[in-house]
């Protein structure tokens, strides 16, 4: 049975960047609904860092307080660990916004528990929650747009004249705003896992470059730490393939040997830790410049674009554009040119403030990534830590967002 439900806007995705346009509008007195495929609380491939210029939006959306009481301890100085060499420099702290907790370093929350917290805020702002229920086709109808979404068997039809993707860019699908499968040699994919029990000093972030790709280490809440990464599908391929085996390693084993085996910080870091529960995987991921507005859906998160993770800027990316797509649409004029004219503004104001980071996390990445350029990094960021802070600055970790300066 087919059912019909009416509101002013659609998100897919109840990722950042999902729950925090959803959750703006829905203050604003929007009718609001977000589909969301996945049951929560769920773990997500991702290092889980945030930086402390988000704090103020956090507020904002109402989840400053319980982030605060949960996330991990502050980073306050970020690290390069490959090969044999453990470098750090310090992290450069936010500039005073008018948050008046005034917190000048990031810290990690568990996707887990930083997802649960923002979709549990959309819903007492009165978003109407679809979950879990997979988007599945966006079709015009005149002013509005259906979308189809699916329960098992069960299919429902939402109607809104404003459809805002948030979905992420790792799943291929069948929306008009998903991206096409690739499958290059080149493609890195994503892996990550929680241990407890590490000994990396808790106010240090360390950057990991080894052979095929590169991570991080951070330590997050509950005294977890969240070890995440990206890898070249060809040298995963090559490393699961065991010499004088019929069989191959799994890629998590593999993963978690070749890092070992790479960087003598992460070996130092796991010696006495434990995982806690399985290494996961996704990808490959799509690091690039978007649309923001295109076929009259609005783009949020990584749908819009992505920076490498190397920058741990992801997260902040979804939530800030989510709350810029929301302030240009909460003051645009109804109507189909009025929702243009937000689309043209909101893109400007994206370009504005997140293309340098893209860019650095590209140039960063290319390097990283080179063959043979490791030790290259190892001796530049051992003769010239302060490299490391210049890193984290280009990266945008001090960048305020508008409307909060
Ligand atoms: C190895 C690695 C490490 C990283 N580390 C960091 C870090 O430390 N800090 C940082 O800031 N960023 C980091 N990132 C990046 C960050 O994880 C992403 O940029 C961020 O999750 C993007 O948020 P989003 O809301 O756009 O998408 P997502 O978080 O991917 O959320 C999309 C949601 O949409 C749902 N969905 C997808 N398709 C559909 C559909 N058809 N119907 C309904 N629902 C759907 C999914 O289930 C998901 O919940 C890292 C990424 C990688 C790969």
């Amino acid at each position: 049975m087919t059912r019909l439900s009416t509101h002013d806007a659609i998100i897919t995705g109840a990722g950042p960047a999902g729950t925090s346009v959803a959750l703006t509008l829905a203050r604003r007195g929007w009718a609001v609904a977000i589909v969301e495929k996945s049951v929560f609380p769920r773990r997500k491939v991702c290092g889980e860092y945030i930086s402390a210029s988000n704090l103020a939006l956090l507020e904002q959306l109402e989840i400053g307080e319980a982030w605060r009481a949960n996330a991990g301890p502050e980073i306050r100085r970020v690290g390069f660990f490959s090969g044999e060499t453990c470098a750090e420099a310090p992290m450069p702290p936010t500039k005073d916004g008018p948050c008046e907790k005034k917190d000048g370093f990031g810290r990690a929350l568990g996707r887990d528990i930083l997802d649960c917290l923002l979709l549990q805020a959309a819903r007492s702002a009165g978003v109407e929650i679809f979950q879990p229920c997979r988007a599945v086709a966006i079709d015009r109808d005149g002013d509005m747009q259906m979308v189809r979404i699916q329960a098992g068997n069960e299919t429902t039809m939402l109607r809104a004249p404003v459809i805002v993707a948030a979905h992420g860019s790792w799943e291929p699908g069948p929306l008009p705003s998903q991206i096409g499968k690739t499958n290059r040699p080149s493609d890195l994919l994503g892996f990550k896992a929680h241990f407890t029990g590490s000994s990396l000093a808790p106010d240090l972030m360390p950057l990991l470059v080894f052979p095929g790709g590169y991570g991080g280490m951070v330590l997050a809440d509950h005294g977890r730490l969240s070890i995440s990464c990206c890898i070249r599908r060809d040298m995963l391929a090559r490393l699961r393939k065991q010499p004088n085996h019929q069989s191959h390693l799994s890629a998590a084993d593999a993963v978690s040997r070749h890092l070992m085996e790479s960087c003598r910080g992460v070996r130092d870091a796991l010696e006495s830790a434990h995982a806690d529960g399985p290494w996961l995987a996704a990808g490959p991921i799509r690091p690039g410049i978007r649309s923001c507005y295109e076929r009259d859906i609005f783009r949020v998160g990584n749908a819009a674009g992505e920076s490498h993770p190397i920058i741990a800027e992801g997260i902040s990316m979804a939530l800030q554009s989510g709350w810029l797509l929301a302030s240009e649409l909460a003051s645009a004029p109804s109507g189909s040119a009025g929702l243009q004219a937000a689309g043209r503004r909101y893109e400007a104001a994206w370009k504005a403030l997140f293309s340098t980071r893209v860019h650095a996390a590209a140039a960063i990445a290319g390097i990283a990534l080179r063959p043979g350029s490791a030790s290259l990094m190892a001796a530049i960021v051992r003769n010239f830590p302060q490299a490391l802070t210049l890193g984290a600055q280009l990266s945008g970790k001090t960048k305020p967002v508008p409307g909060f300066v």
